[in-house]
């Protein structure tokens, strides 16, 4: 639907000039609007109706689709759920904080990340946009203690990780668009050998990695023409863990990823939300 839309508006880019700037507000459907265009209503409620079919998401600027001789800005401006990473949060340090064994943590919180990624309504955009050089790597939580951390990586059309390694236990959940991961493992000769066939983790999936269960592999977006964005905890400050990548001609080299990002989400204003039920 929106392709359609979009072919739409590149026929009618030629027209499109000041137009208006309409805002909307997903719950009730009703438009408010900058430059007030009542007339335009009737045209743009269907446009509407069809961007949040399509999934369209909260605080998501929409291209302009146009209309003969007008545009539509779409914005939604319903609150983002920060209480879902919150929740996830809590549930990673509280199974930290009992020293769980790691094959039974694995376990658990990847019931709580599935929980986690089968909503998309909680993360702002500025940790969700693709860098046309590389993959990103926004830190979105940090344990005090550096027990853990989460990060939203996003990967743009086409891009990949080298092959590497993690050093702690990690847990991966897919949020949009899907990636493939192939597992490596070192020969008795040292070399690295694939292990298995690629993996691919469509939205909703949950992998795991760890020095215990395999810790080498390679991802990549499964889509050249979108984003793919995933969801990982691991058992460290992983920007600051140093750790190795495989380059193709042998050998390993030492490296430490850091972020992405200089601030942080703030999921802890909850004065600010409305009571959630
Ligand atoms: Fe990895």
């Amino acid at each position: 639907m929106i392709a359609a839309l979009l072919r739409r508006r590149r026929d009618v880019a030629d027209k499109w000039h000041k137009g208006g700037l309409w805002y909307a507000t997903p719950g009730d459907g009703r438009a408010t609007t900058v430059e007030q265009r009542a007339e335009l209503a009737p045209l743009w409620t269907p446009i509407f109706n069809a961007a949040l079919a399509a999934g369209a998401r909260n605080d998501q600027c929409l291209p302009r689709v146009g209309l003969p001789h007008y545009s539509v800005k779409l914005f939604m401006t319903q609150t983002l759920r920060h209480d879902r990473l919150r929740a996830f949060v809590g549930r990673i340090a509280s199974l930290v904080d009992d020293e769980t064994p790691e094959a039974a943590l694995l376990e658990a919180g990847a019931v709580a990340l599935r929980e986690l990624i089968a909503h998309d309504d909680w993360l702002p955009d500025a940790f969700a946009r693709p860098d046309p050089e590389r993959y990103q790597q926004f830190l979105l939580h940090a344990d005090s203690r550096q027990r853990f951390s989460i990060v939203s990586f996003v990967w743009g059309p086409g891009q990949s990780t080298p092959v590497h390694d993690h050093t702690v236990w990690g847990l991966i959940g897919v949020l949009r668009g899907a990636e493939i991961a192939q597992h490596y493992r070192a020969a008795p000769h040292g070399d690295l050998v694939e292990e298995g066939a690629p993996q691919r983790l469509d939205t909703g999936a949950v992998a795991a990695v760890s020095p215990r269960i395999g810790d080498i592999h390679r991802v990549r977006n499964a889509f050249g023409d979108r984003t793919s964005i995933s969801i990982h905890v691991y058992g460290g400050n992983i920007g600051a863990v140093s750790r190795s990548v495989y380059p193709c001609g042998g050998g390993r080299k030492n490296f430490v990823s850091g972020y992405s990002n200089d601030v942080l989400p703030n999921i802890w204003n909850v004065s600010k939300e409305s009571p959630i039920s």
